[in-house]
């Protein structure tokens, strides 16, 4: 299944705890003033990619503690993601999910589109929510805005509510 990748960082320490695998996926329609990565708006651009061919690289990775999804808006591509998702957490990693979206905007994107749940259950963690200029924050950790939050996904998802990730 072919997938729009903006960039991947083989070795990330500030997508998500510990040393990650962070793939930036192209294409984001929530257009967030002041985004530090504008470049991966335009949903044409990035490089097309199989997902196939991403999980073989993905599997080449050592000393990794997980993977990260971040973008763009992965759950843009959520059918091709939500495969690529649930084999890397049968590798036995730990997934991270950047979105733009709230939680509560995804879990009501879940109710009708099952690729949105497939990702949402396949995730460990979700920093979710637009970066929002006003609220700018650089010594949290993981993100940069203080209206974005860490939401421990099984947990949120068997609760049906935003449950917040612990250390
Ligand atoms: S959701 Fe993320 S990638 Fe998209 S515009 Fe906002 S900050 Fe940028």
């Amino acid at each position: 299944m072919k997938l729009r990748l903006a960039g991947i960082v083989p070795e990330s320490i500030v997508d998500g705890p510990g040393i990650r695998l962070a793939l930036f996926f192209q294409g984001c329609s929530h257009r967030c003033p002041g985004c530090h990565n504008p470049e991966t708006h335009d949903p044409a651009g990035g490089t097309e990619i199989d997902s196939v061919e991403l999980l073989s690289r993905i599997k080449e990775a050592q000393g990794i503690d997980g993977v990260t999804f971040s973008g763009g808006e992965p759950f843009e591509q959520a059918v091709p993601l939500a495969g690529l998702a649930e084999e890397i957490r049968r590798l036995g990693w730990s997934l991270v999910l950047y979105s733009g979206y709230t939680f509560e905007a995804l879990l009501q994107k879940s109710e009708s589109d099952l690729h949105v749940r497939r990702l949402l259950e396949a995730g460990t963690l979700l920093v979710d929510g637009p970066y929002i200029r006003k609220e700018r924050d650089l010594t949290l950790p993981y993100r940069g805005s203080r209206n974005q939050r860490l939401i421990d996904l099984p947990r949120s998802l068997s609760a049906g509510a935003a449950v917040e990730w612990k250390t």
